[in-house]
């Protein structure tokens, strides 16, 4: 049951009204500018749209929006536009109010910011895959516009994961699969680490119900035991750091369920063998950011001093920090009961940002000048591969979600400059990240100094230089061995301009060569050659020959024509004459003219005269023609040519008079017959 089943209207309202206020109160005491008249504004509107409706709980609406807006405040630290915008971002989709209304009573930015929350609201989730990725663009596409839309999307997801007991099992599955797919990591990406770890662990919970009450048991079990070995272990520490004159702060945690439960499953190990369970952070007050790097590793020895360390648990994420922008030094050392125990050490800054992301990044950068992050860099990719968009959907989710999932290596150019890339990701890979011309001109490259190929896998910390040709251009195989976005995208786009250029040239190729041959490429014999390479449309041929990957003036060629000829003889069967005269003098006297039997059922025969230049092929083309439509009714074909001229009368039993027209009409599509008329 729940607790809104039995307070009166006054009760709830009251209810209502502390939420709203604890909002209020974490927006006065962060550092933000006091805007607080239109947030009072946005929550008396929001209030007033979601009057009398409740959630599935049964708690009234209206509770849902001040939920995310307090995540939004508290637990991401943005400011009063975002606050309202939460507050109001189930309006539009839920209640009769309109965009038009939110724009009329709070401005552009908010009403941008609530029309993105709407669009991208059906979840990522349609009922189709196409459906899928298009409100994955449409999330990308308000994100790339502006961040909040996504952050307060975040919010409003963490908010409902928080409360998804309500919910039907179903549904619950649905709305963590979601989760999992694709927020815990838009999270991560964004730095929200804290968040991406809740959100996974609940996640995990409604996926895998079971296994998660076996991981929270064992956890809380040996919770006393595990704060003593801690202790034992960060003791010494503490004396050292008090030595040196630190300011500092200790904080002992466990690993999250979810990543427990990842390393059991990837590993197949029991709980038991999952080591580094136990973590140790260690966040120190710092008044010099130069002195920063310093401290972190001075606290590092204090680590190492007294312990034995984990030889390959060493990450420097200081000098060159994730891709999110998250910076710290973890190491790994072993503590009491030869338990490894994982150790962050961060200076304040480092702790702000890991914990809020991108919008602590951002009140840093505003206040000390920083090169653009690695983060501005993913979302400029993001931005980049959104102006490029894939012509597949699914293509272009494939394209984005690997970019969100891969993991990151480091690797420096021959400057010093520090480049992010995937894992897996290859010299071209290097060369497109640091510009398209570099990758579309790159033919090897040289990592430390030695010559490597293309495909070459980078490892973190390589030095690489890129060489380059002019003449180099994209190939298709490339793409097999290309990991980042940017890369593929840019290949495939080039590709696609390539292919449109090789068709032209193909298509080129083949009416010089029909022209050479004397052959008319009409769209009968075109077909005809299709069939034989069994191909479906005129641009794969031209491709194809353009490519070299078929020789039509070869074998293949003769065959066709042979073709040709056998229906050339099928028609010299029928009985008609065919006359060459080089004397232009030469009147069309000698003409014969059959008209036996066969005749009947209404049909009449009719005689057509024919005039053109004398080309390689036409005669065999103009009687194919007329082959096709009248198959054994010719009665009759007299030919006479000079040396560039030919007329020809043809006799033929049709239907009617319009089969004549029809005739005439085919024949006069030919390339250089200049007349064709019925006669009689
Ligand atoms: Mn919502």
């Amino acid at each position: 049951m729940n607790r809104f089943n039995s307070i009166s209207p006054a009760e709830e309202d009251l209810i209502i009204e502390n939420a709203y206020q604890d909002v209020l109160r974490a927006y006065l005491a962060s550092n933000h500018r006091r805007k607080v008249e239109i947030i009072e504004r946005a929550f008396r509107f929001a209030k007033e749209a979601h009057r009398g409706v409740r959630r599935r709980s049964g708690e009234p609406y209206i509770l849902h929006p001040i939920a995310v807006a307090q995540i939004v405040i508290s637990e991401l630290g943005l400011g009063s536009t975002s606050i309202c915008a939460a507050l109001l971002h189930d309006v539009v989709e839920d209640t009769e109010f309109s965009l038009e209304d939110i724009r009329n009573a709070f401005g552009d930015r908010i009403a941008e910011i609530v029309d993105g929350l709407t669009k991208i609201s059906g979840g990522i989730f349609g009922d189709k895959a196409s459906m899928q990725a298009e409100n994955f663009k449409k999330l990308l596409l308000s994100m790339s516009n502006d961040i909040r839309v996504v952050l307060i999307k975040i919010a409003d997801r963490l908010h409902n994961m928080r409360t998804l007991d309500s919910v039907s099992p179903e549904k619950q599955f649905k709305k963590a699969g979601e989760t999992l797919y694709i927020y815990a990591p838009l999270a991560h990406r964004l730095g929200l680490f804290k968040i991406k770890l809740e959100l996974e662990d609940l996640a995990f919970k409604y996926e895998h119900p079971q296994k998660y009450a076996e991981i929270m048991e064992k956890l809380s079990e040996g919770a006393d035991h595990r704060e003593e070995i801690v202790e034992k272990f960060v003791g010494p520490v503490r004396k050292k750091l008090d030595d040196a004159g630190f300011k500092y702060e200790i904080k002992a945690r466990v690993k999250s369920a979810y990543s427990i439960f990842n390393k059991m499953r990837n590993k197949n190990i029991p709980f038991e063998e999952v080591y580094d369970v136990y973590a140790v952070r260690v966040i120190f007050e710092n008044e010099d950011d130069a002195l920063e790097q310093i401290k972190c590793w001075q606290i590092y020895t204090f680590f190492s001093e007294g312990h034995r360390l984990h030889p390959d648990r060493l990450r420097d994420w200081i000098s060159a920090p994730k891709a999110n922008g998250y910076r710290a030094l973890h190491l790994t050392a072993m503590g009491p009961e030869g338990k490894w125990i994982e150790v962050q050490i961060r200076s304040r800054k480092m702790d702000e940002i890991a914990e809020l992301g991108y919008a602590a990044h951002w009140k840093y950068k505003s206040g000390v000048r920083e090169e653009e992050s690695e983060l501005d860099s993913w979302m400029n990719t993001i931005k980049d591969i959104l102006a490029h968009p894939e012509p597949n959907a699914i293509d272009f989710l494939d394209t984005i979600k690997l970019n969100l999932f891969a993991s990151e290596i480091y690797v420096f150019t021959p400057k010093g400059d520090l480049i992010t890339l995937p894992a897996g990701a290859t010299v071209l890979d290097f060369a497109f990240a640091i510009h398209t011309q570099l990758g579309t001109h790159c033919i090897a490259g040289k990592i430390n100094h030695r010559l490597v190929p293309l495909s070459y896998k980078l490892n973190s910390g390589d030095q690489v230089e890129i060489i380059t040709s002019d003449s180099q251009t994209p190939q298709q195989e490339w793409l097999e061995y290309c990991t980042s976005a940017k890369a593929r995208t840019r290949i495939k786009t080039i590709l696609r301009k390539d292919e449109r250029q090789l068709i032209k040239r193909g298509n080129v190729i083949f009416n010089d060569l029909m022209e050479s041959e004397g052959i008319e490429p009409s769209n009968e014999f075109i077909t005809k050659v299709l069939a034989n390479y069994r191909l479906k449309t005129r641009d794969e041929l031209f491709l194809m020959l353009a490519n070299d990957e078929i020789n039509l003036s070869g074998k293949e060629l003769t065959d066709i024509r042979s073709r040709r000829s056998s229906l050339w003889r099928k028609l010299l069967r029928n009985p008609f004459s065919l006359r060459k005269k080089n004397n232009k003098n030469s009147s069309s006297s000698d003409k014969r003219e059959h008209q036996d039997g066969n005749e009947g059922s209404g049909n009449i025969t009719v005689n057509i005269s024919i005039e053109g230049s004398v080309r390689k092929g036409i005669l065999e083309e103009l009687t194919a023609s007329i082959s096709r439509i009248l198959s054994n009714n010719m009665r009759s074909l007299n030919i006479e040519a000079t040396e560039d001229l030919f007329r020809c009368k043809l006799s033929a039993i049709v239907e009617n008079v319009d089969m004549a027209e029809e005739i005439c009409v085919d024949i006069l599509r030919i390339k250089g017959i200049k007349f064709a008329q019925r006669i009689s």
